[in-house]
């Protein structure tokens, strides 16, 4: 890995206490690339935010992502230089030096809507993210609490949220994606006879062409159920390529085949995504159309839609995702707790948060940056169990994790 370009902004004035905050742009080499419909990435892109309330530091990270949110790098960047990011850390500071106990921390921020502070009329979720992570890591931090405490200090006060958590976090069996990068045969071949038995759920990174992409589907399944891995269940992400009329032809070539298909047309087409459903009976999945509690009720209520997959990057931190979630469960819809690719740092232990603590999960995405990177970006380093497919619980105080040696290297301010 031997670049990495952007660097560090402009942390505004302290005024006089002890506190900072700086924020960061980076870019990492991937070892291999990663495409699908929308996107080929051989890049890792985040903004990082790295803020200190006296010897406590917190770091937290966003992905924007123009197709997703409408955010580019730049323009993050600059929503999380202006002041609203240095007034939420004295906010925070002032609690935490009036003796507030540990729960008027998350309690305080998930009142706030962050992406619309530092945005404005245009929202800035990945923004949000990278800020209102960095606040969690530091709070949690300084009261030696991990980052999932968080979680249930906020949930109670989201209002019918009955069986949204899990009784206790536990390692979550993660998908295996197969992206256009991917070698034909490649998949299934890596498996051995102990991870394809333990094997929950297979995703497919369509293509813009639906007939090729049930081809690939079909054939696919059937390399796995050949490897002994028949049981997975099975889903199609789109990633918002087609048009309608490719979508419902997608949807009946992906009958028997698929278990749900993600995201198959432009964001926020409800009609179309209703008359997929309607049509075909596949089941569809909202990524790219909801980011907000808005998104999520209105699909609902328009029929439009089976589950969502929640994302902490796109729904502006670990606090909108369950806010989304909690919609989700009030409106009947299902839950996969997904990840951007190439996440640095705080974004997978936010992602593994939620997937941990959230009960009744159809699938949970963690990426493959042990693939992606080496040497690893954090300490201790991203780990998954690929034997079992399991992600485990996040151990430690807030994240649990710090930039590494190599992170560092980049040229990144974390602190
Ligand atoms: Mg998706």
């Amino acid at each position: 890995m031997a670049e990495t370009v952007f660097v560090e902004s402009t942390p505004p004035t302290s005024r006089g206490r002890d506190l900072d905050l700086v924020v960061s742009a980076v870019r990492i080499p991937m070892r291999r690339s990663f495409s699908h419909a929308a996107h080929a990435r051989d890049n890792a892109e985040s903004v990082l935010v790295r803020c200190r309330i006296g010897d406590v530091t917190g770091w937290g990270e966003g992905a924007p992502r123009p197709y997703v949110t409408g955010e580019t790098m730049a323009g993050a960047r600059q929503a999380l230089t202006g002041e609203s990011s240095l007034f939420l850390l004295e906010q925070l500071a002032g609690l935490w030096a009036s003796g507030a106990a540990f729960k008027a921390g998350p309690q305080a921020l998930a009142a706030l809507d962050i992406p619309r502070m530092l945005g404005g009329l245009q929202r800035a979720p990945a923004a949000a993210a990278a800020l209102e992570t960095a606040l969690l890591d530091v709070w949690c931090r300084l009261f030696d609490r991990p980052l999932r405490d968080v979680v249930r200090a906020v949930v109670p006060s989201l209002g019918h949220t009955h069986g949204l958590l899990a009784e206790e976090p536990r390692p979550q069996p993660v998908t295996l994606v197969a992206d256009l990068a991917k070698a034909r045969g490649s998949v299934a071949a890596a498996l051995t006879p102990a991870s394809a038995a333990a094997l929950r759920h297979v995703k497919l990174k369509a293509s813009a062409e639906p007939t090729d992409t049930a081809r690939r589907a079909r054939e696919l399944r059937a390399e796995l159920a050949d490897a002994g891995a028949g049981q997975a269940t099975f889903s199609v992400d789109a990633n918002a390529a087609w048009t309608g009329e490719q979508s419902l032809l997608a949807a009946d070539l992906l009958g028997g085949v698929a278990d749900w298909l993600e995201e198959p047309t432009a964001p926020r087409r409800w009609e179309q995504l209703r008359r997929i459903r309607e049509r075909t009976g596949m089941p569809v999945m909202l990524d790219e159309s909801a980011v907000d509690v808005g998104d999520v009720e209105t699909a609902a209520g328009l029929g439009a839609a089976d589950s969502v997959n929640l994302r902490v990057s796109k729904c502006g931190g670990l606090l909108p995702a369950l806010k989304v979630a909690a919609a989700a469960r009030r409106c009947g819809l299902r839950l996969q707790v997904g990840v951007q690719v190439a996440e640095v740092g705080p974004l997978w232990v936010a992602g593994r948060v939620l997937a941990t603590e959230l009960a009744d999960l159809l699938a949970v995405e963690a990426g493959r940056q042990d693939e992606w990177f080496d040497p690893p970006l954090t300490e201790p380093p991203y780990r998954i169990d690929r034997t079992r497919h399991l992600a485990p619980v996040p151990e430690g105080a807030g994240l649990g994790v710090e930039p590494s040696p190599t992170l560092r290297a980049h040229g990144v301010d974390t602190g």
